[in-house]
């Protein structure tokens, strides 16, 4: 485990039952995301399944819906997590842009 992900190829890691698995979690979540933003959760209409901690735990308390956007954003922030992206991000920073 090296913490680079990069060229790692996620879909291949989840399980055959995934699709149950990913059903059974949305079904449990009642369909809404479960992203907590600001103190608040979320509670959009969730069609995705993201695995709390990253890595191949796939029980049912490792696993939450989330709406798209949510999805979209916690996988970013895990991007900018990585030392190069953030070294990266600071380079690129304009003093003018807030
Ligand atoms: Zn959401």
């Amino acid at each position: 485990m090296t913490g680079r992900w990069e060229g790692s190829t996620r879909r291949d890691e989840l399980p055959a039952d995934w699709p149950a698995i990913r059903a059974a979690v949305l079904a449990r979540d009642e369909h809404r995301c479960r992203q907590i933003n600001e103190g608040k959760v979320c509670r959009r209409r969730a069609n995705q399944v993201d695995h709390i901690r990253r890595g191949n735990d796939h029980r049912p308390e490792n696993l939450q819906s989330l709406c798209a956007e949510c999805h979209a954003i916690k996988s970013s922030r895990e991007g900018n997590a990585a030392p190069r992206v953030r070294r990266w991000r600071q380079a690129e920073r304009h003093p003018g842009l807030i």
